[in-house]
């Protein structure tokens, strides 16, 4: 089975949405084999977003996912890849489509409130920058 990291990033939480975003990932037919709440470090961070160490946007990114606990996941199914990310929508939630949880909960660029992997070879390394082979399950 195909799997993807997703994280609901810090205000998730906050606001009370983790259902809401786990409840369309499981309508959409996809597994949930591992779950994990925690504070993120910043040392985790810049390995998780390497490409964007150098972006202006950085720091805010930074100070964003550390401001309180995320929630991460692994998420199995076909393509799961490249369906997570057309359920979570554009990066910018103004142009997220209507019916995407950007488009429709998230709050602006920054604070777009859900990660996940863009790639076969990133969800292989972010899975493994935050869950053991023994904390994934298979059913
Ligand atoms: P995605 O999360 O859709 O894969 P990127 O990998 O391009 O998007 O960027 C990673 C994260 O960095 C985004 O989700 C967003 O939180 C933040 N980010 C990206 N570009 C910008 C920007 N121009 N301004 C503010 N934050 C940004
Ligand atoms: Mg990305």
């Amino acid at each position: 089975m195909e799997k993807t990291f997703v994280m609901l990033k810090s205000d998730g939480l906050k606001r009370g949405l983790l259902g809401e975003v786990l409840s369309r990932i499981e309508k959409k037919g996809y597994k949930v084999l591992a779950l994990k709440i925690q504070n993120l470090t910043k040392d985790q961070l810049d390995k998780h977003y390497y490409e964007h160490l150098e972006r202006p946007y950085f720091p805010s990114l930074v100070e964003y996912l550390t401001s309180g606990p995320v929630v991460h996941m692994v998420i199995g199914g076909d393509n799961v890849i490249s369906g997570i990310r057309k359920l979570n929508g554009a990066t910018d939630p103004e142009k997220a489509e209507m019916g995407s949880v950007r488009g429709d909960l998230a709050i602006n660029m920054t604070k777009n409130l859900i990660h996940a992997s863009d790639s076969l070879e990133n969800a292989e390394r972010e899975i493994n920058l935050y869950f053991s082979d023994d904390e994934i399950v298979q059913y």
